[in-house]
């Protein structure tokens, strides 16, 4: 059977990487959370200093993308993906809010996007890939065989996001990830690079209402019937 390439791309907070997830999982593919690396990215520049009054050195960080080790290990124990700077586990850190706050402003830099999108493109080679993000199927896959674009009514990812930070022990409050969550989908439909757009070919899933279950079944209908 072919081994697709399938691109989910969407909103802040909007359930991406979970039914990437599980698709990847049902397949037998390989799940990449392309948001992961950006946020890998910045939690780099923020620890390097790179930041300083909340301005962002821009040349400074751009010196160091060669040296920089943004990656992906698959944990067996627990079936997770979990995501490496420099060799180091930061699948935690690069949830935090601070990283939240400063993503979008890091992945609207050039040299950061041909770096993490050459990356993406190596590891998607050959297909058999669901890879989840902002240009998955306009810039990075442009080709893909099923590319989805995934919204939902902005207060229902705020609560969402929510849940998942709170469940998870992070202290955080509703008014901080909504304000997060709509200034993210602002600077990342703005951007001049890359910016985050519907492709023309993608197939449009609200799950303001959905299941994650019921989100699973419809893509994999939409699986189905490209294989
Ligand atoms: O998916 P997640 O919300 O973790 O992504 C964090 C940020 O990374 C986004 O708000 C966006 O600025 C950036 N991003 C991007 N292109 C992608 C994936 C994420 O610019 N393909």
């Amino acid at each position: 059977m072919k081994r697709l390439t399938i691109a989910i791309d969407g909103f802040s907070s909007g359930g991406k990487s979970t039914l990437a997830r599980t698709i990847a999982a049902r397949l037998g593919y390989v799940f990449v959370d392309s948001g992961a690396m950006y946020r890998a990215v910045t939690l780099y520049a923020l620890r390097h200093g790179f930041v300083r009054e909340g301005a962002l050195d821009e040349a400074a960080l751009i010196a160091a993308m060669d040296e920089m080790g943004v990656g992906f290990r698959f944990d067996s124990e627990s079936g997770t993906s979990r995501v490496l700077l420099d060799g180091e586990d930061v699948s935690g850190a690069i949830r935090t809010i601070e990283v939240s706050d400063l993503v979008s402003r890091v992945s609207s830099i050039g040299a950061v996007r041909e770096k993490l999108v050459a990356a993406q493109r190596e590891m998607g080679r050959g297909g058999g890939v669901v890879m989840d993000g902002r240009d998955i199927g306009t810039v990075v896959f442009p080709d893909a065989d099923l590319k989805i674009f995934l919204t939902a009514d902005p207060l229902v990812r705020a609560r969402r996001r929510y849940d998942e930070l709170r469940a998870g022990g992070v202290d955080v409050s509703l008014a901080e990830i909504e304000r997060n969550i709509r200034e993210r989908d602002l600077l990342d439909q703005t951007r001049e690079i890359s910016p985050l757009r519907q492709a023309p070919d993608a197939i449009v899933i609200d799950n303001s209402d959905m299941t994650p279950q019921e989100q699973m079944e419809r893509v994999m209908e939409l699986v189905n019937s490209k294989r």
